[in-house]
């Protein structure tokens, strides 16, 4: 089947079916084609209803998980937005469409390079990225509209949700290896709200702040 045709049914049956509304989100899911940035081998289950591994023990979340939690930064096209995880690169190029520049940061090189080549290739000009632990953040780019990270992260993330801009918001998926749920914190200037959405399972955020101290 045309990759276009997949993406049609993938937003159709697992995304709209689910309860996403917010048209841009659905455009991007729509545009973005999904199966550029999972290897070449595993094309066949890029529009599958599940996270596809990318190497390296990572994992590109599922096609639902990516509109959740896009829908849950409420991007209007003006943000600066920080995503945590890169790994594929693809839930960057979904933001990229939405906001105004994202950040993304990535701790294995190989995963980041391949990402690095894809951006460019669909014309995304909006992407700074770099390579390290994003446990801490990217200090010397705060304050952010909206942050997004997309692995595992402890319940005490201070350090990110600091980097929150007044009136940002922070989606992270809050728990232990077993499982977490899906969190969004709005920083209300020294107030930060948080709220719950779902049970998911992401790989861990490894690093200084993240649920351990290395990869392993
Ligand atoms: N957003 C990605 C999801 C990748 S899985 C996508 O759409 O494909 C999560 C990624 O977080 C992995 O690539 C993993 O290497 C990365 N990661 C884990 N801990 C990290 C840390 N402390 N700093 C930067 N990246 C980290």
């Amino acid at each position: 089947m045309q990759y276009q045709v997949l993406r049609e049914k993938m937003v159709e049956e697992q995304v709209v079916a689910r309860g996403i509304k917010d048209p841009g989100v659905i455009e991007a899911l729509l545009r973005v084609p999904r199966h550029e940035f999972v290897p070449p081998a595993d094309r066949s289950s890029a529009y599958a209803d599940a996270p596809v591994s990318i190497g390296h023990g990572q994992t590109i979340s599922q096609p639902y998980m990516v509109a959740l939690m896009t829908e849950l930064l409420a991007l209007t096209g003006s943000e600066k937005v920080l995503e945590i995880g890169t790994g594929s690169g693809y839930q960057t190029a979904i933001l990229s469409g939405l906001c105004r520049v994202v950040y993304t940061i990535e701790r294995i090189e190989p995963l980041l390079s391949a990402a690095r080549k894809v951006w460019p290739a669909l014309g995304m000009a909006n992407i700074r990225a770099r390579l390290g632990d994003g446990s801490a953040g990217w200090i010397e780019e705060s304050p952010f509209d909206a942050i997004i990270v997309t692995a595992a992260a402890p319940e005490a993330l201070s350090a990110l949700a600091g980097q929150l801009a007044p009136g940002g918001r922070m989606v992270v998926p809050m728990g232990d290896l077993g499982g977490q749920v899906l969190k969004r914190i709005l920083r209300k200037q020294d107030r930060f709200e948080p709220e719950e959405f779902c049970r998911c399972v992401f790989v861990p955020l490894v690093g200084k702040f993240g649920l351990h101290a290395n990869g392993n």
